[in-house]
């Protein structure tokens, strides 16, 4: 019998199969991120067991617990969430890319925290395609000024942009905000970007007909959350045992 991680995996990877032979795209095109925030340790050894390599967390004390349990397994880490500025030297020794940069000032603390012996850190840069005024994310109209600026920075290498639209279930509504962040990677010609994080568990398929090449999947994955603030985590943030 295949454990509920497996079958879950198992459509996941169908789900983006489908969405690639949809918009005529090569098979593995899409790279899957698993969003493992508020899951524990437990689960992402489970997925990785079923050939899961690429995580994504958005807390940082909460992620360097799980890496601590997970040292000895080959995975790729990805910051995703909110950056507090304390916390960048952290994110810079700890993960392989950060999702989620839309400050010049957080940019560049990453890219001085980046420690030597890595090589640079991978950026997207949040944008927030949605226009509403309380989402993260630089404004369409600021991008091409930050992303000028960041593309400077020796120890962080620009890889593309990522969002996270406003939700709705109209694939029609989707696929527009999508469009617009593929046709501002676009405008960005010159910089070498060749990375769009975009798509989550409700709208991947309409990410991946506009270009995705990175979707962060949590719950179809690992199943529901635990709302954070009722999930079992201790003052510093990491879970209990
Ligand atoms: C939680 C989260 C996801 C995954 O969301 P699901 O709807 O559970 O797939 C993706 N991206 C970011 C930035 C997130 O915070």
């Amino acid at each position: 019998m295949r454990s509920q991680i497996q079958q879950r995996l198992d459509t996941v990877r169908a789900r983006i199969r489908q969405a690639e032979a949809a918009a005529g795209r090569c098979p593995g095109s899409v790279r899957l991120i698993a969003v493992s925030k508020t899951q524990p340790a437990d689960a992402i050894a489970a997925a990785y067991y079923y050939g899961q390599r690429e995580f994504g967390e958005n807390y940082v004390q909460e992620a360097l617990a799980k890496q601590e349990k997970l040292a000895h397994y080959d995975i790729g880490w990805h910051f995703i969430g909110p950056i507090q500025s304390n916390k960048t030297k952290l994110i810079a020794a700890r993960f392989s890319w950060v999702h989620s940069v839309d400050r010049f000032k957080i940019a560049e603390r990453l890219s001085d925290q980046r420690p030597k012996e890595l090589p640079p850190l991978n950026v997207c840069i949040q944008v927030n395609v949605s226009g509403e005024a309380t989402k993260s994310g630089v404004a369409l109209e600021e991008l091409k000024g930050l992303v000028e600026a960041i593309a400077e920075l020796p120890r962080l290498r620009v890889r593309g942009l990522m969002t996270i639209p406003a939700p709705t279930d109209a694939i029609d509504l989707q696929r527009a905000s999508f469009r617009n962040l593929r046709q501002a990677a676009e405008r960005l010609d010159g910089f070498g970007l060749d990375t769009l994080s975009m798509g989550m568990s409700d709208d991947l398929e309409a990410a991946v007909l506009e270009g995705s090449t990175m979707v962060r999947v949590g719950s179809a994955l690992f199943g529901p959350r635990p709302r954070r603030d009722t999930a079992v985590f201790d003052a510093e943030g990491a879970p209990h045992h």
